[in-house]
């Protein structure tokens, strides 16, 4: 049996064990999906384990993604995003990824969005925002992102090619050209609130929420009933975990039925 995982602290309610377990039994593949809660200063030790034991594929999330990079040879994304999510072992050594950049852009991309080109206006300058950031210069997308501390908005523009930082103020102005708007806070999360005032939005937008709990957030609320696209934050998790899977089997992930255990656990 193959064993693949996440690595996180706290991990107990995290959806990816359903979601990646769906997929194996569409694929009939003999695997397990475990979480793995190492203690702060036991990352390198668990991932050395893990490596040893046969484990095949990890996943990683809060605190450790920064901490990965510093014990697996981590691919160029991975670098200029600076956080790792995925470790691939099938190679001679372990390997990092970051599947959240490109989850998102397939999040987008499955919502008929097009990138190529687009004005995008990223919200938020922390792990999402950054991810987010960097896959959307990646797709040739003109990026501004604005964030409530102005300075680290500056300073992930000044990484990210082409891109312009600024504070909160000004939404308004920024999104009326806008074609695309990504909220990457953890604003709408714990209460009805959104980070982009609601007369900043109209109907040419497509607004990705990387926040899924809850699913509907008063920002995609407010952004459906101005007639903009929508695409949740659950389509931004699924596809990270399906650019993880493709990435550890080397085959096609069964998307349905990933997004169906996802979305009957949110
Ligand atoms: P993080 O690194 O802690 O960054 C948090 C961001 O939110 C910062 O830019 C912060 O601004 C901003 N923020 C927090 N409270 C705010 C407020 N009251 N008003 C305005 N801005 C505020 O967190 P993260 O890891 O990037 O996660 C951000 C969100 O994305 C979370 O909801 C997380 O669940 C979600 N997420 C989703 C996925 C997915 O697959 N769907 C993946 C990763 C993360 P300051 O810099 O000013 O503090």
């Amino acid at each position: 049996m193959d064993v693949f995982g996440l690595v996180g602290n706290p991990v107990g309610h995290s959806l990816s064990p359903p979601m990646h377990e769906a997929a194996y039994d569409e694929l009939a593949i003999d695997a397990r999906y475990v979480t793995f809660e190492p203690a702060p200063d036991e990352l390198e030790a668990a991932i050395r384990g893990a490596d040893a034991l046969g484990v095949c594929g990890l996943n990683v999330t809060i605190p450790f993604k920064q901490d990965a990079l510093e014990v697996v040879a981590a691919d160029e994304l991975a670098r200029r995003i600076g956080a790792v999510n995925t470790i691939d072992f099938s190679g001679d050594e372990p390997t990092g990824h970051n599947t959240d950049a490109v989850g998102a852009l397939r999040a987008l991309r499955d919502h008929d969005v097009t990138l190529e080109g687009a004005d995008a206006v990223v919200v938020g300058a922390g792990g999402a925002g950054r991810a987010i950031a960097f896959g959307l210069a990646d797709a040739d997308a003109s990026v501004t992102i604005a964030n409530r501390t102005p300075s680290k908005a500056h300073a992930l523009a000044e990484e990210v090619p082409g891109a312009v930082g600024q504070g909160l103020e000004g939404l308004e102005d920024l999104l009326a050209d806008a074609d695309v708007l990504v909220n990457a806070t953890s604003v709408g999360m714990e209460e009805d609130a959104t980070p982009v005032p609601a007369e900043a939005l109209h109907g040419e937008l497509a607004v990705l929420d990387a926040v899924y709990r809850p699913l509907e957030t008063r920002l995609l609320r407010e952004a459906a009933s101005v007639g903009a696209t929508t695409v949740d934050g659950a389509w931004m998790l699924l596809y990270q975990g399906v650019e993880a899977l493709e990435l550890w089997t080397d085959r096609d992930a069964p998307v349905d039925a990933m997004n169906e255990a996802l979305r009957s656990r949110l």
